[in-house]
């Protein structure tokens, strides 16, 4: 059991709760000034039926580095989740909560030595390379990896680029390295590359995993038969959007290329990050302080609002400089009505550069109220500092009732990862397990009968380990988690 912290644990909602209730509930209450999350567990849970059901060759191992929350990774791991880890301690995360090392791929291509050498140390064989001197430090101090080459090829509109760093040439850097790899008798067992995160042009996948086939094809005339095939990351997750369009491409391209009845079956995965975390997590930020700036030519005319807000690009938006998010805010009181003045939204900082929102329209708004914004579970927790004496939000983790009776008793999750009826902050979030409008007795609701539920078997194909509950069918699962969100 690794969640224990009470602010870690799961709150377990009503069905008429959402995690708009509760972000209200805990904005409207006294004493609470402090920005929050609100991370919906269900939100999460729905992701991976979404994933397994549009692309069902394609293992996700969620990317880490996006948001490395232990509840995110416990949540994932008991769905059946690989991981794709960055560095040493990723790695040590993922394996604290029990995730098997057959389960992690090091999908960083240029790992310090001891990051290597810790890897080799724990069993985590799969990793990722695209250059030459990856391959000496390997050789010496992971002879037995299984190494996967990462080939470029960039989707130029994505929201982020990953090309000009990561990625060899498939045609005139891919042949030397395989070569080289095969001289110093290392293991290479696949292809590997991501397009860019927040991927905007789903034929890129096409091109990509063609790409991956003709290495595919050179690595066998050196004696290597490769058996992984790694699409990476880049899939939307915002709330709104899908991934059908990226579905149908791989579907597709992996007919195409990779055929299913192939005479050497290749597996195939996939290293999604935002997609399972961005819209799971929303973030309610206190308006503390505000400045209107009055026109020069006439002094009772207000030309333009400045709003200080509690979170800012130190903390939570640092997504703006690193992941080009673009804010959103939206007014928690839905009701207001007024004059709409241009404004700006200020991080708390004493730094200029600390700014949400340049400009916009906005409806008066008062000293002590709250906004909102949605989609902020990637890249923005892992990211954030307390720089000036600013805390991180704290994420209050909500699940409703048929996502907890799922939990309780298909994950590796105890009694002490759940709370009824009660925020940290003693909030009532309304929860009526018991139908009488009363708190529910803890013991008595922990020992309901659970709802039937089978986890899909989503362990990438060269995974050995298995939990027992994982081995029934993906179907009922599919079934379970649709009636969840009717
Ligand atoms: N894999 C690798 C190697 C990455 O560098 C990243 C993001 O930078 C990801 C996966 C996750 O990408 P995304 O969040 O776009 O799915």
């Amino acid at each position: 059991m690794k969640v224990t912290e009470l602010d870690e644990r799961i709150h377990v909602v009503d069905a008429n709760t959402d995690y708009l209730s509760v972000m209200k509930t805990i904005a409207e209450s006294s004493g609470q000034e402090d920005p929050f999350y609100v991370l919906d567990i269900g939100d999460i849970v729905y992701k991976h039926k979404q994933f397994k059901q549009v692309m069902p060759r394609v293992y996700p191992y969620y990317a880490v580095k996006c948001n490395d929350s232990l509840m995110v990774i416990e949540i994932l791991a008991a769905l059946g989740t690989g991981f794709d880890c960055a560095s040493k301690a990723e790695i040590n995360k993922v394996m604290s909560v029990g995730v098997d090392s057959n389960r992690i791929l090091f999908a960083n291509p240029a790992k310090p030595s001891s990051h290597i050498a810790h890897a080799a140390a724990v069993g985590v064989d799969l990793m990722t390379f695209d250059g030459e001197a990856e391959l000496y430090k390997v050789k010496k101090l992971h002879p037995t990896a299984k190494m996967v080459i990462r080939v470029r090829c960039d989707d130029e509109n994505a929201q982020c680029q990953l090309g000009m760093k990561f990625g060899c040439d498939a045609e005139t850097e891919a042949p030397r390295l395989l070569k080289l790899a095969c001289t110093l008798g290392l293991d290479v067992v696949g292809v590997s590359f991501h397009v860019g995160s927040g991927c905007r042009n789903p034929p890129v996948f096409r091109r990509a995993i063609k790409t991956a086939r003709g290495v595919f094809d050179y690595a066998k005339t050196l004696g290597y038969t490769m058996t992984l095939l790694d699409l990476g990351g880049g899939y939307p997750g915002d709330r709104g959007t899908s991934i059908q369009k990226i579905a149908d491409v791989v579907n597709e391209a992996l007919n195409d290329y990779f055929p299913e009845d192939a005479e050497v079956p290749v597996h195939v995965i996939a290293e999604p990050g935002r997609y399972y975390v961005s819209s799971a997590y929303t973030l309610a930020c206190n308006v503390h302080s505000k400045r209107e700036i009055k026109s020069p030519a006439d002094n009772s005319t207000i030309s333009h609002v400045m709003y200080y807000i509690n979170d800012g690009v130190y903390g939570s938006f640092n997504n703006i400089l690193y992941d080009h998010y673009e804010p959103t805010p939206i007014l928690m009181n839905e009701n207001k009505r007024g004059k709409f003045y241009p404004s700006s939204i200020w991080g708390p900082t004493c730094d200029g550069l600390d700014k949400v929102i340049d400009s916009m329209l906005l409806p008066e708004i008062e000293l002590g109220e709250w906004i909102y914004f949605e989609n902020m579970g990637a890249y923005t927790l892992a990211v954030a500092s307390p720089f000036n004496g600013f805390p991180v939000p704290k994420v209050h983790i909500i699940a409703d009732e048929k996502i907890w009776l799922l939990l309780k008793d298909t994950l590796p999750l105890t009694e002490e990862h759940f709370v009824f009826g009660n925020t940290p902050t003693n909030i009532h979030l309304g929860l009526d397990i018991d139908g009488n409008g009363r708190r529910a007795d803890v013991q008595h609701v922990w020992n309901m009968e659970p709802i039937e539920i089978n986890l899909p078997l989503a362990l990438p194909p060269i995974t050995m380990t298995c939990r027992d509950t994982q081995k029934s069918s993906f179907d009922s699962f599919i079934h379970h988690v649709d009636s969840m969100h009717q």
